[in-house]
């Protein structure tokens, strides 16, 4: 009953304030059809898979086996839990959904968790196959990698102290300290277009999480789908603070040069029929996100 009402003054609020186009009923709770566990029925393991031209698909049929990068402290997008080790959320069973789509089940996924400021890296290095976790598509990214996608579109945000009524937006941020992760878009814009007193930065947005729990932080600042899961899990202790100020669109991370897979992602997304809207459901509804599915064109 309490968490009900919960999730639905969260509703409220994230309408107002995430950017995002609604399209969804906006019923929190687990799609028809998904478990709370994997939504692998959702889809099935594709046979008489054929990739003629894709390296990286090539090197995973050798493997038998898909690595994927992905984040495990972002709740609703890509979570570890500490207790069972699962992992899920939107952006993991989004690169299930592909994984599936390659021909290869669930337990042939290898995950690695990789922070934002190494994912251009380990995908040049080859040490990952593709990367879905909170991914924007940038073109200084694009100088080194691809992108497929994009898969969500959300925006920029601040995260404050649930009684800090002092921060409504970037532009009150004069003499406030605010935290985001080396290497992220969030972090590169706060200081190239806004004012903060200064700045901090960690590997992950829970080191960051941690520094405005401590009161050493004023704001934590990164995309609106991002600060709503951790508002979803703590509401006494944090908000959001006024609107998303950017667009990030979110794209599946290759190996630059694969346009087979690239092409083989997109129509995936463009063609999946209820899958995106499902997992979209499932996982980020219940926070309060709303949001539609956008034509991947990338
Ligand atoms: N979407 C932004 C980025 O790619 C922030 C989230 C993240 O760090 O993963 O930099």
């Amino acid at each position: 009953m309490r968490k009900s009402r919960f999730l639905a003054g969260v509703g409220i609020v994230a309408a107002g304030l995430l950017g995002l186009t609604a399209c969804n009923s906006g019923t929190p709770g687990a799609a028809p059809g998904a478990s709370e566990g994997s939504s692998d029925q959702l889809w099935e393991v594709a046979s008489d898979v054929s990739l003629d031209g894709s390296p990286t698909y090539d090197r995973m049929v050798a493997a038998d086996k898909v690595v994927v990068g992905v984040k495990e402290d972002q709740p609703g997008l890509g979570f570890k839990d500490p207790l069972t080790d699962e992992r899920g959320g939107f952006d993991v069973e989004i690169s299930q959904w592909i994984a599936a789509s390659l021909g290869f089940d669930a337990d042939q996924i290898e995950y690695k968790t990789i922070p934002s400021a190494n994912r251009e890296q380990e995908l040049v290095n080859g040490n990952i196959d593709y990367y879905v976790g909170t991914y924007s598509i940038t073109d200084k990214r694009k100088e080194s990698i691809d992108f497929a996608g994009p898969y969500l579109i959300t925006g920029q945000g601040l995260l404050v102290a649930a009684d800090d009524d002092s921060i409504n937006g970037p532009d009150d941020l004069a003499g406030k300290i605010v935290c985001s992760v080396t290497g992220s878009t969030p972090l590169q814009r706060i200081r190239d277009e806004y004012s903060p007193g200064d700045t901090v930065e960690y590997d992950t947005y829970t080191q960051c999480l941690e520094q405005l729990r401590a009161g050493s932080v004023d704001a934590v600042t990164t995309d609106q789908a991002i600060l709503a899961g951790y508002v979803a899990q703590e509401p006494e202790t944090f908000k959001i603070a006024g609107e998303t100020f950017s667009e990030e669109r979110y794209g599946v991370g290759l190996p630059k040069g694969d346009t087979v897979l690239k092409d083989h992602i997109n129509t995936l997304f463009n063609d999946g029929g209820d899958v995106w809207t499902a997992l979209f459901d499932k996982n980020l509804a219940p926070a309060g996100i709303q949001g539609e599915q956008p034509t991947a064109d990338e």
